[in-house]
């Protein structure tokens, strides 16, 4: 892989590879974006691109000499990636500290050993705490010139607003769909149908699409959930208590255990687990509401099940249940998130979306 190559953040690369290139490059750098955008692999990429022995004109990685092989490894002595221990990225990870191995900014004094840089890689910057981001402050004031930082951050307000004026921001944007499908095609040799699935669930992250593909358990839970959803606008009215049940035993991740759906009916596992059920609902909804907008040929996010989409939208009597549904779902997200008892709410769900007559 190479910097060009990020899926989705060619304004982002292309930015570094200029810097690079241009022999300007900031010490200290902050990529802000939502998870699984790409902002650590891009970090990584930039790594190589500083330190590779045979870098192109266009300011990339060669991808094949000593410093870049050593990086894609995670073994090389001169680029270090720190990811926070539990919710905190904690001093004992900058400074030496008793039990500890030593801490990264100890390393500071001293020239790199292999590469031309030290690149040193917070992966998430808002997990400082006040002590340690105090510390590192102190090592962004005045870094050695060998010494490049890379942080990353969901956002610039989660970072302290004295280490944001220290860092040069680069911002990360959403993925498209397709820069995404094509990527999993080509790097997860997964078919383009499926590819456009996932990608669409991922929201913009191809780092979740990445994580949807590697998951099998989850593309068969998507599927059961898709069934129950089908079967949603061929329920009489009286049938929505069982269908709110099904809908619970196929949001819980693995194979369902009789009576769990009543034993954890409240609780925040389940409440979580609801919530990204409802997101396959969510999205079964928006594949209804295109085919009432633009037709039975409207880009569909499950393309694969198009006659169950166009038959599900033939049972509503109004197009505008559709659109009416999807409010429900909404609203239901946002009582799940205010500790809704979730069976309650489920049950009161399905009895909303089930067509009327
Ligand atoms: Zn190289």
């Amino acid at each position: 892989m190479a910097l060009a190559s990020v899926i989705g953040q060619e304004t982002a690369t292309t930015a570094l590879r200029t810097f690079i290139a241009r022999d300007a490059v900031p010490q200290s750098l902050l990529f802000v974006g939502s998870e699984g955008v790409g902002k650590t692999t891009t970090a990584v990429e930039f790594a190589k691109a500083l330190v590779c022995k045979s870098r192109t004109t266009t300011g990339d990685a060669c991808d094949v000499c000593a410093n870049c092989r050593r990086i894609d490894t995670g073994e090389h002595p001169d680029v270090k990636r720190i990811a926070p221990d539990g919710e905190f990225t904690r001093m004992y990870q900058l400074w030496s500290r008793t039990g500890h191995a030593p801490g990264i900014l100890e390393s500071l004094p001293y020239a790199p050993v292999a590469a031309p840089k030290r690149v040193i890689i917070f992966e998430r910057a808002e997990t400082f705490n006040d002590e340690s981001a105090n510390s590192l402050l102190k090592a962004l004031e005045e870094p050695p010139p060998y010494v490049n930082f890379v942080l990353c951050a969901p956002a610039p307000s989660a970072v302290l607003p004295t280490i944001l004026s220290r860092c040069q921001m680069i911002r990360f944007r959403q993925a498209s769909t397709d820069a995404i499908t094509k990527g999993l095609v080509e790097l997860k040799n997964i078919p383009a149908e499926e590819a456009r699935v996932l990608a669409a669930y991922s929201e913009g992250a191809p780092g979740k699409a990445f994580r949807l593909a590697d998951a099998p358990e989850i593309r068969t839970q998507r599927e059961a959930l898709l069934d129950v959803a089908y079967r949603i606008a061929q329920c009489p009215p009286i049938g929505s208590f069982r269908l709110a049940e099904d809908f619970r035993n196929a949001a819980k991740p693995g194979k369902p255990k009789k009576g769990d759906a009543e034993e954890d009916g409240g609780d925040k596992t389940a409440r979580g687990d609801l919530g990204r059920a409802l997101e396959v609902l969510c999205a079964w909804y928006a594949d209804l509401l295109a085919v009432v907008l633009r037709g039975a040929d409207a880009p569909l996010i499950h393309a694969d099940r198009r006659s169950a989409v166009l038959d599900a939208v033939k049972r509503h009597t109004h197009p505008e249940q559709v659109a009416e549904n999807l409010q429900t779902l909404f609203t239901f997200r946002r009582h799940l998130a205010r500790n809704a008892n979730a069976q309650l709410a489920t049950e009161v769900l399905m009895a909303k979306l089930v067509p009327r007559s």
